[in-house]
């Protein structure tokens, strides 16, 4: 399907990005997978690029680019010749915008050119084993102690767990109000803050995703990031613009599985004939094209909208189950039509489809978004 939301100035920075992945990225993503983890050196050489947080200030480093197609073009490019696993745009634009949210120019000028170079690598730690999608159900503590925070607790499933210099930490900071939470900026090499086991996971196999503990940690007040009471309103705002990164990111894999399938099934002969030219691979994939374009549409408007800052809670919600939901058929039906080369780690569609299964998972589970998107409905 033709779009016309590009202009020429992105198409050369789409070449660009590509002929980097190329030339960085692609040669060394199967070492990555066995390695569990993507080299710190990677995050440098997106930040010597300019790759990283393009939309900090020059003052601090950035390219000053506010226009989220630059960051849509970076993921439809990762989808074919990047890697899953290397969470770049959470370091980015998942928690990178955490410091811009909180507006306080000491810890901006601390913190953002070393994300920036990719020195400093972001995560953000909100789950715990017993509080995932209610985040109220979190134990993780921090309690004021006059000129510094005492930080207790345990987070999990945390990305970039193991690379990360700073970590964005969701606590509960009253014991009386359970929904008043703060979210503190703790250091690499803060006394207390240990890191557990680098997961084994299904899919995402070049993702550090690790357990962290914080066994009274000391956070200087000027680690707190805005108002210590005011965690859980910091989280909602960047709420829309991560579920349309994640909706993005999903539809480019799901578009990715498409090509994949039809490459094989045009090529792939049994009874005589081609796969794909059985009548049952010619509607599931002509059901699955009409899909993608669909969806394709939609997103690309909730694009435009987040650029007018116009996304509401609930659009971004319908583009993130769509997405998800749309990933998890097309990578299934994508493992079906190549038979049992579709179950083998050697043909990309298997690993398309064991990335695709967190998708409907985290960034807000399908039901949630149900939730949302029913609330905008109903209520
Ligand atoms: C690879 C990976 C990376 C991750 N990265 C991070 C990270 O960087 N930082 C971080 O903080 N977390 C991260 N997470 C955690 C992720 O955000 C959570 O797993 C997710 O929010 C779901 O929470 P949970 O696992 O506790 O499941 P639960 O919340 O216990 O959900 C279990 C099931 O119950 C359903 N459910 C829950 N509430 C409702 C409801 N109200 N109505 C209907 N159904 C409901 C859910 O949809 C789900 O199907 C990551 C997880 C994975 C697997």
């Amino acid at each position: 399907m033709e779009r016309d939301l590009f202009t020429e100035e992105q198409n050369m920075f789409r070449e660009a990005y590509r002929k980097f992945l190329i030339k960085e990225v692609e040669p060394h993503r199967e070492g990555w997978r066995k390695a569990g983890i993507v080299p710190r050196e990677m995050f440098k050489k997106m930040g010597e690029q300019g790759y990283l947080l393009t939309w900090v200030d020059e003052q601090h480093g950035g390219l000053g680019i506010e226009d989220f197609r630059y960051q849509q073009i970076m993921m439809e490019e990762d989808a074919t010749y990047g890697e899953a696993g290397f969470f770049h745009t959470l370091h980015s634009r998942l928690v990178g915008p955490y410091l811009k949210r909180s507006e306080d120019q000491e810890q901006q000028a601390r913190f953002i050119p070393g994300a920036v170079s990719g020195e400093c690598i972001l995560a953000v730690a909100m789950t715990e084993p017993d509080a995932g999608s209610d985040l109220a159900g979190m134990k993780t503590s921090a309690k004021n102690q006059g000129d510094h925070w005492l930080l207790n607790g345990s987070k999990i499933y945390i990305s970039n767990g193991i690379n990360a210099d700073l970590v964005v930490v969701a606590a509960k900071t009253n014991p009386e109000k359970p929904r008043e939470i703060g979210l503190f900026l703790i250091e690499r090499g803060m006394e207390g803050f240990e890191r557990g086991r680098n997961l084994p996971k299904m899919g995402l196999k070049a993702q550090d995703t690790a357990e962290l503990f914080f066994n009274d940690v000391k956070v200087p007040k000027s680690n707190v990031l805005g108002d210590p009471s005011k965690g859980f309103h910091y989280l909602m705002h960047g709420l829309a613009e991560e579920r349309l990164i994640g909706a993005v990111g999903y539809l480019a894999c799901a578009q990715r599985a498409f090509d994949l399938t039809k490459e094989f099934v045009s090529e792939r002969k049994a009874f005589g004939q081609r796969i794909a030219d059985f009548q049952n691979t010619r509607f599931k994939l002509a059901d699955l094209r009409t899909e993608l374009d669909i969806c394709q549409v939609f997103i690309d408007k909730c694009v435009e909208m987040h650029n007018k800052g116009q996304l509401s809670t609930d659009m971004a919600a319908k583009a993130k189950l769509y997405a998800s939901e749309l990933e998890g058929r097309m990578t299934d039906e994508g493992v079906q039509l190549h038979g049992g080369a579709g179950y083998m780690e050697e043909y990309e569609i298997c690993r398309l489809y064991t990335n695709a299964r967190i998708s409907r998972i985290y960034a807000g589970s399908s039901e949630i978004m149900r939730e949302i998107i029913a609330r905008s409905v109903l209520d």
